[in-house]
């Protein structure tokens, strides 16, 4: 299971927090050290592709807790039978949207389902985004003031 920072950068998930059965909140944070962006992503069931062979009663009796026992940022695929699912393909529609296509690694199960990975809301904001900021500011700014400002911070010539 791995996150993407929108600088691009690897992301490391820490906190995880289930909201529902069928979603989970996992806090994020950049592993690259100038960005220190971290934010909540959100991985939500989206629909079945296969069924799992098990009966109702087996499902109802597992997932809820079992699924906040296998939390774990290496394991957070979970089928609703509480057992291990895996990764076995995933689209990424854009940097704050991707569709996960899970199978269940429970042979005697094998539900097959599509959860969808999407970013809920900033913690703390990228520097990166800070220092953009600035310079498209800056940059708006007619010259004169900019080399006023330079000035000041003692920073030109
Ligand atoms: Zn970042
Ligand atoms: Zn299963």
């Amino acid at each position: 299971m791995r996150v993407t920072c929108k600088c691009g950068h690897k992301g490391r998930i820490g906190n995880c927090q289930l909201d529902s059965p069928e979603s989970l909140s996992l806090e994020s944070q950049c592993l690259n050290v100038h960005c220190g962006h971290a934010w909540v992503a959100k991985l939500e069931f989206y629909r079945t592709i296969t069924p799992s062979a098990l009966s109702a009663e087996r499902l109802q009796n597992g997932p809820q807790d079992t699924l906040l026992h296998h939390v774990k940022p290496s394991a957070l695929i979970i089928c609703k039978c509480g057992h291990k699912g895996r990764i076995r393909d995933s689209t990424k529609h854009s940097a704050d949207f991707v569709t996960l296509y899970c199978d269940c690694l429970d042979p005697s199960c094998g539900h097959r389902w599509v959860s969808n990975l999407t970013f809920s809301r900033t913690i703390s904001p990228s520097a990166l985004d800070g220092e953009r900021l600035l310079f498209d500011r800056l940059r708006a700014l007619p010259k004169q003031q900019v080399r006023e400002l330079l000035d000041q911070l003692g920073v030109s010539r």
